[in-house]
Protein backbone atom coordinates (compact mmCIF):
# COMPACT_ATOMS: atom_id res chain seq x y z
CA UNK A 1 0.00 0.00 0.00
CA UNK A 2 1.31 3.52 -0.89
CA UNK A 3 1.25 5.94 2.23
CA UNK A 4 -1.00 9.33 1.72
CA UNK A 5 2.10 11.01 0.57
CA UNK A 6 3.07 8.78 -1.97
CA UNK A 7 -0.69 9.15 -3.40
CA UNK A 8 0.19 13.15 -3.20
CA UNK A 9 3.05 12.73 -5.39
CA UNK A 10 0.93 10.64 -8.23
CA UNK A 11 -1.77 13.41 -7.76
CA UNK A 12 1.28 16.12 -8.35
CA UNK A 13 2.22 14.21 -11.24
CA UNK A 14 -1.00 13.74 -13.13
CA UNK A 15 -1.89 17.25 -12.69
CA UNK A 16 1.30 18.27 -14.47
CA UNK A 17 0.67 16.44 -17.47
CA UNK A 18 -3.10 17.22 -17.50
CA UNK A 19 -2.10 20.20 -17.82
CA UNK A 20 0.61 20.59 -20.41
CA UNK A 21 -0.21 17.40 -22.64
CA UNK A 22 0.21 17.42 -26.11
CA UNK A 23 -0.14 14.38 -27.82
CA UNK A 24 3.52 13.56 -29.41
CA UNK A 25 5.21 16.07 -27.22
CA UNK A 26 3.90 16.00 -23.87
CA UNK A 27 2.90 12.68 -22.77
CA UNK A 28 4.68 12.08 -19.52
CA UNK A 29 3.99 13.85 -16.25
CA UNK A 30 6.72 13.61 -12.91
CA UNK A 31 6.37 14.49 -9.56
CA UNK A 32 9.39 14.05 -6.92
CA UNK A 33 9.84 14.86 -3.16
CA UNK A 34 13.00 16.07 -2.14
CA UNK A 35 15.00 15.12 1.51
CA UNK A 36 13.68 18.51 3.07
CA UNK A 37 10.04 17.72 1.97
CA UNK A 38 9.68 20.16 -1.13
CA UNK A 39 7.69 19.00 -4.04
CA UNK A 40 8.66 19.51 -7.63
CA UNK A 41 7.08 18.42 -10.87
CA UNK A 42 8.17 18.47 -15.00
CA UNK A 43 6.80 17.11 -17.94
CA UNK A 44 8.94 15.17 -20.61
CA UNK A 45 9.97 17.45 -23.81
CA UNK A 46 10.02 15.43 -26.20
CA UNK A 47 11.88 16.76 -29.21
CA UNK A 48 12.37 16.46 -33.06
CA UNK A 49 15.34 15.67 -32.70
CA UNK A 50 14.87 12.22 -30.87
CA UNK A 51 18.22 12.44 -29.42
CA UNK A 52 17.27 16.10 -27.76
CA UNK A 53 14.23 14.67 -25.57
CA UNK A 54 13.96 15.10 -21.86
CA UNK A 55 12.38 12.66 -19.46
CA UNK A 56 9.53 14.53 -17.32
CA UNK A 57 12.05 12.61 -14.14
CA UNK A 58 15.01 15.02 -15.24
CA UNK A 59 12.86 18.00 -15.81
CA UNK A 60 11.40 18.04 -12.51
CA UNK A 61 14.84 16.74 -10.75
CA UNK A 62 16.42 20.41 -12.75
CA UNK A 63 13.51 22.20 -11.60
CA UNK A 64 14.30 21.31 -7.85
CA UNK A 65 18.18 21.73 -8.34
CA UNK A 66 17.44 24.91 -9.79
CA UNK A 67 15.67 26.38 -7.20
CA UNK A 68 16.74 25.00 -3.88
CA UNK A 69 19.99 23.22 -4.92
CA UNK A 70 20.72 19.43 -4.44
CA UNK A 71 18.81 18.27 -1.46
CA UNK A 72 18.50 14.88 -2.52
CA UNK A 73 15.08 12.35 -3.59
CA UNK A 74 13.17 10.94 -1.17
CA UNK A 75 10.95 9.65 -3.40
CA UNK A 76 9.95 10.24 -7.34
CA UNK A 77 7.24 9.31 -9.50
CA UNK A 78 6.15 9.36 -13.39
CA UNK A 79 3.19 9.27 -14.87
CA UNK A 80 1.42 8.71 -18.80
CA UNK A 81 -1.34 10.63 -20.26
CA UNK A 82 -3.05 8.76 -22.39
CA UNK A 83 -3.27 9.00 -26.07
CA UNK A 84 -6.40 10.43 -27.61
CA UNK A 85 -8.41 7.29 -28.37
CA UNK A 86 -6.73 4.60 -26.23
CA UNK A 87 -9.83 3.01 -24.87
CA UNK A 88 -8.21 3.45 -21.23
CA UNK A 89 -8.28 7.23 -20.73
CA UNK A 90 -6.63 6.94 -17.27
CA UNK A 91 -3.48 8.69 -16.41
CA UNK A 92 -1.19 5.62 -15.04
CA UNK A 93 2.24 5.42 -13.28
CA UNK A 94 5.17 3.81 -15.30
CA UNK A 95 8.68 2.62 -14.48
CA UNK A 96 11.40 5.35 -15.07
CA UNK A 97 13.23 4.39 -18.61
CA UNK A 98 17.04 3.47 -17.62
CA UNK A 99 18.73 6.99 -18.05
CA UNK A 100 16.41 7.71 -15.44
CA UNK A 101 17.22 5.20 -13.40
CA UNK A 102 20.80 5.93 -13.56
CA UNK A 103 20.03 10.03 -12.92
CA UNK A 104 18.10 9.09 -9.80
CA UNK A 105 20.73 7.31 -8.23
CA UNK A 106 23.19 9.67 -9.21
CA UNK A 107 21.28 12.48 -6.88
CA UNK A 108 20.34 10.19 -4.36
CA UNK A 109 21.41 6.34 -3.78
CA UNK A 110 18.14 6.00 -1.32
CA UNK A 111 15.67 7.39 -3.51
CA UNK A 112 12.23 5.66 -3.37
CA UNK A 113 10.72 5.29 -6.53
CA UNK A 114 6.78 4.24 -7.26
CA UNK A 115 6.61 1.75 -10.05
CA UNK A 116 3.61 -0.07 -11.39
CA UNK A 117 2.98 -3.76 -10.11
CA UNK A 118 0.35 -6.44 -10.85
CA UNK A 119 -1.51 -4.69 -7.40
CA UNK A 120 -1.23 -1.33 -8.64
CA UNK A 121 1.48 1.64 -7.59
CA UNK A 122 4.18 0.06 -5.25
CA UNK A 123 7.42 1.35 -4.08
CA UNK A 124 10.80 0.20 -4.85
CA UNK A 125 14.41 1.67 -4.02
CA UNK A 126 16.60 3.01 -6.96
CA UNK A 127 19.30 0.22 -5.80
CA UNK A 128 16.76 -2.39 -6.74
CA UNK A 129 15.49 -0.78 -10.22
CA UNK A 130 19.46 -0.24 -11.15
CA UNK A 131 21.37 -3.67 -9.75
CA UNK A 132 25.14 -3.58 -11.04
CA UNK A 133 25.28 0.21 -11.76
CA UNK A 134 27.96 1.31 -13.79
CA UNK A 135 30.99 2.73 -11.67
CA UNK A 136 34.13 4.48 -12.89
CA UNK A 137 35.82 3.18 -9.94
CA UNK A 138 37.50 0.05 -10.40
CA UNK A 139 35.71 -1.31 -7.21
CA UNK A 140 33.62 -4.75 -7.04
ZN1 LIG B 1 13.63 8.60 -18.51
Amino acid sequence: MLSARDQELIVAASEAIKGRYRNDWQEVGAALRTRDGRIYTGVNLDAYLGRMAVCAEAVALGRAVTETGETGIETIVAVRHPEPGDKDQAIVVVSPCGSCRELIWDYDRNARVIVPSSNGPAVAGIGELLPNKYSRERTL
